[in-house]
């Protein structure tokens, strides 16, 4: 099963998609994972990929769109995939497309993870990282067992610079000029499903999982 999540920066789209890899056991592919990785590791595409994330900017696509290609096209993928995080622009959703196509295949199901503007900032602000195993919590939603700290690997957890109340809101104008256009190339395709967001994360999970079939 391929699947994309689609939803604004903090609709809880990668909580979900950490669940459907686990249920349908298929490899969670979270293009914001791996830049953080990349900055983590001091790699040339951790730095350049740094400049656009502080800002609250979308990375260039031709930065982004190889490397999800070459992360589908490992064995591990064969029997589907979630990606979390790609596309965002309608060039990234024609070269995945593109790509697919080379090996016959295609995508099965676009989920919107729908949220209102008026929830997401709260909720951001809320949004606590682990920048040291990329674990991601929430202070009320989702709190570690003790305050501050990550469960998996005791480090330190942080607001992340993308996630302060200044870039938020650049990222949301970001969404709704690049990536809500994905909305339309989705549902012309007839993939496109939506949930409501703002549920419960047990109730979201719930409904996509009568989406996809258990
Ligand atoms: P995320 O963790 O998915 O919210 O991504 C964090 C940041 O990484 C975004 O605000 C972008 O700067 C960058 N990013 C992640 N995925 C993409 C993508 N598909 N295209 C461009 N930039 C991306």
């Amino acid at each position: 099963m391929k699947i994309i999540m689609l939803g604004a920066p903090g609709a809880g789209k990668g909580t979900q998609a950490k669940q459907i890899a686990t249920k349908y056991e298929i490899p969670h592919i979270s293009t914001g994972d791996i830049f953080r990785a990349n900055i983590k590791n001091g790699t040339e595409l951790g730095k350049k990929a740094k400049e656009y994330m502080d800002q609250g900017l979308l990375v260039p696509d031709e930065l982004t769109c190889d490397l999800v290609m070459d992360r589908i096209s490992q064995d591990d993928c064969a029997n589907g995939f979630v990606l979390d995080g790609f596309p965002r622009t309608i060039p990234q959703a024609e070269a995945l497309d593109a790509a697919l196509a080379k090996i016959d295949a295609k995508m099965d199901f676009a989920i919107d993870v729908d949220v209102p503007d008026s929830h997401i900032v709260n909720r951001m602000s809320g949004r606590r990282a682990c920048l040291n195993c990329g674990a991601t919590y929430h202070i009320t939603a989702i709190p570690p067992k003790t305050e501050g700290i990550c469960d998996i690997c005791g480090k330190e957890l942080v607001l992340r610079d993308d996630d302060k109340p200044e870039t938020v809101q650049k990222r949301l104008d970001v969404y709704h000029d690049q990536t809500q256009p994905l909305i339309d190339y989705y549902q012309k395709q007839g993939i496109l499903k939506s949930v409501d967001g703002t549920m419960p994360m047990e109730d979201v999970f719930a409904g996509i999982v009568e989406i996809l079939g258990a």
